[in-house]
């Protein structure tokens, strides 16, 4: 009840993305992309290896204890379970948590049966809208998350997919190392980033708070860009746009 009068806008925005990530809550799970459900809402998907600090950071985003708990429990660790972010009553996005990959105690057929439904769901559903990929900041990009990458790349570069990374406990590092992971993880991302690409990368503790606000200002923007696009149509003018796709981006150029 303290807040200062003079409150700045950025301080307002955060605290309403803070509002709307802590509206998430538990939707369905589902272990085939047939059981997803058939709503219209954006989707933003969390991926990141096992460890990664994915469960963590759902759970500080959206200010809740065990929100992303359920994806711990066995038999629930592979499965894609999904949340309702937004209006109790119309929820405007899904946050969709995929299972961690890499985990070395899976057994090897599970293990390739579950990248291929990441791979699907990536390159091939229709509301996906966003990801948030989790990189263990002392680790950076390892080979299976640059496959990971691959699967959603072409989708990213259309725009059509948002990305932002998070490179995690980033409490654990010193300032210097800190600065080598962000440089090493924007030389992977270099080559998905160019136009109409929207690709970032971010310092993220979950212990420290170190960039929850502008991840949660991220994805809120993120839903508020859909929303207003599917607004748009109703709009004569940006319903003629025949400058609607840019040449793609010859390969290389970075
Ligand atoms: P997940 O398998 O990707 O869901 O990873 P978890 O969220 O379970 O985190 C894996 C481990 O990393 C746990 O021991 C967490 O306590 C720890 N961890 C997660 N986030 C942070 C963080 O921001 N800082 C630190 N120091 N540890 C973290």
């Amino acid at each position: 009840m303290s807040a200062p009068a003079s409150t700045s806008s950025a301080e307002t925005s955060a605290r309403a993305a803070l509002a709307w990530c802590h509206s998430a809550r538990f939707l369905v799970t589902a272990s085939q992309l047939g059981q997803l459900p058939a709503s219209d809402c954006p989707e933003i998907a969390f991926v990141g290896r096992s460890n990664a600090g994915k469960s963590t950071a759902v759970n500080r985003l959206a200010q809740q204890r065990r929100l992303a708990f359920a994806s711990r429990t066995p038999g629930r660790t592979q499965h894609i379970n999904l949340f309702a972010v937004g209006p109790k009553d119309a929820p405007d996005t899904l946050w969709a948590d995929l299972p961690g990959y890499g985990y070395a105690a899976v057994e090897r057929g599970a293990k390739l049966r579950w990248q291929e439904v990441m791979a699907d769901y990536l390159a091939t559903r229709a509301q996906l809208a966003g990801m948030v990929l989790m990189i263990d900041s002392r680790l950076g990009f390892t080979p299976l998350d640059r496959q990971l990458l691959e699967f959603v790349a072409p989708r990213v570069h259309s725009g059509e997919v948002r990305l932002v990374t998070l490179l995690t406990k980033a409490d654990k590092l010193n300032r210097r190392e800190a600065q080598q992971a962000l440089t090493a993880a924007q030389e992977v991302l270099g080559p998905h980033a160019a136009e109409p690409a929207d690709v970032s990368v971010t310092l993220f503790s979950a212990l420290s708070r170190q960039g929850v606000d502008d991840v949660a200002q991220t994805l809120h923007a993120w839903a508020e860009a859909h929303r207003n696009a599917k607004a748009q149509p109703a709009d004569p003018a940006a319903a003629a746009g025949p400058d609607e796709a840019p040449a793609a981006s010859p390969e290389g150029a970075a």
